[in-house]
């Protein structure tokens, strides 16, 4: 029996060497790019065991639950961990970063997270970059909620490695995800003696094997369905735009807020958008706090049972991970969800669960407000 998943041809080393030349594309990037097989997870520990030595001091910059992983990581590569933590509704700052850098000129390595899905905000990268390059340190970033919902200007803002997977606003596979790795990067990385060597979370085996053979012979089998399904994402990506499709995350994070602020306009017993600066949110997804009252659990449930999704996709409705899940919900608007009905479809279903919870929701007015919103944000 043939199946479309079975039976493939094999992935030529070509084919895979012009995929990452693609993501660096993305990443606006002319540093080394690689796709490395796994989760993000894998190439964001790989960077930190590569970068981090002992007796080496680590700036961390928290806003989420990733950066709390990392300060892990770090600690247990034995750096002396410097945690820069904002509040999670908020972001963190240039100024925050460049007096961390001023406290602690012995930061050899700063770890940030562009935006955070889990909380809902983004970091200013464009303005920290420039300081950690500067300080002379190397800047690890996570993009993988950033890429393709905001600008991710690698280079120019001085990202050293610079993380990225498809599962959000590309709307492509989890299971494959990508590091650029710029030379000072790389000579640092070849110095620290405790750099995964023959191991799955090296980078430096990719260089070697891979990347300074000219990227003709792949040192392993490839995970080929995923990067099948990384290819066609970039494709749908090029096809549509790479700015269009930033846009339309903007207009479905401008429109999901202005919608909860309108369906709230009476009172303070609504929701409210969790990170409360617009500037400070994350175009790839919306997080909004439960009214004190609700759990957002049973929000999200109500939600989701009160817009019947007729076999269509269910709405990116969730609540809150870990501590958070009582108080926030996510509305993850990316990929094709990063579209103006998918927007009005979770206000809709929002508003029938809160009213249906006895409190009160303008469904009509967070519907025009929304509407209002993403056409002034996409102009
Ligand atoms: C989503 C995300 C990841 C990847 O995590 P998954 O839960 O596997 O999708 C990594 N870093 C950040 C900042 C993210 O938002």
């Amino acid at each position: 029996m043939s199946h479309p998943f079975l039976d493939l041809a094999p992935l030529t080393a070509e084919r895979f060497a012009s995929i990452e030349q693609r993501v660096a594309a993305l990443l606006h990037t002319d540093a080394d790019v690689l796709v490395m097989q796994g989760e993000a997870l894998l190439p964001l520990e790989g960077c930190i065991r590569s970068a981090a030595r002992p007796g080496s001091t680590a700036l961390n910059v928290v806003t989420g639950p990733y950066g709390q992983t990392f300060g892990g990581w770090l600690r247990d590569c034995g750096a002396t961990v410097v945690d820069l933590e904002v509040p999670y509704d908020t972001a963190a700052s240039a100024g925050l970063v460049a007096k961390a850098l001023a406290d602690h000129p012995e930061t050899g390595l700063v770890s940030l997270v562009h935006a955070e899905a889990a909380t809902g905000n983004t970091n200013p990268v464009a303005e920290i970059g420039p300081l950690v390059r500067e300080h002379g340190a190397l800047l690890m970033v996570d993009a993988v909620a950033s890429v393709a919902a905001e600008p991710l200007l690698t280079d120019a803002w001085g990202v050293d490695l610079c993380v990225v997977g498809a599962q959000k606003a590309m709307g492509g596979p989890a299971g494959v995800s990508a590091v650029s790795v710029s030379d000072r990067a790389w000579e640092r990385i070849r110095a620290n003696p405790q750099a995964p060597r023959r191991s799955y979370l090296s980078l430096l085996d990719w260089k070697e094997r891979w990347i300074d053979t000219g990227r003709t012979v792949l040192p392993h089998a490839p995970a080929q369905l995923e990067m099948l399904a990384l290819e066609a994402c970039i494709d749908r990506i090029e096809a549509d735009g790479l700015d269009t499709v930033v846009a339309r995350h903007r207009a479905a994070s401008a429109a999901t807020r202005a919608g909860v602020r309108a369906m709230n306009e009476q009172g303070d017993e609504g929701l409210r958008p969790y990170v409360g600066e617009d500037r400070e949110a994350a175009p790839a997804a919306t997080t909004l706090r439960a009214p004190a009252s609700a759990d957002a659990r049973a929000l999200v449930t109500t939600a989701l049972a009160a817009i019947d999704s007729d076999g269509a996709r269910p709405l990116p409705l969730a609540a809150g991970g870990g501590a958070l899940a009582r108080e926030m919900l996510r509305v993850n608007h990316y990929g094709p969800d990063a579209s103006l009905s998918t927007v009005l479809r979770c206000l809709d279903g929002l508003a029938a669960s809160l009213k249906a919870s006895g409190l009160p929701a303008d469904a009509g007015a967070a519907t025009t407000a929304a509407e209002t919103a993403w056409a002034v944000s996409a102009g």
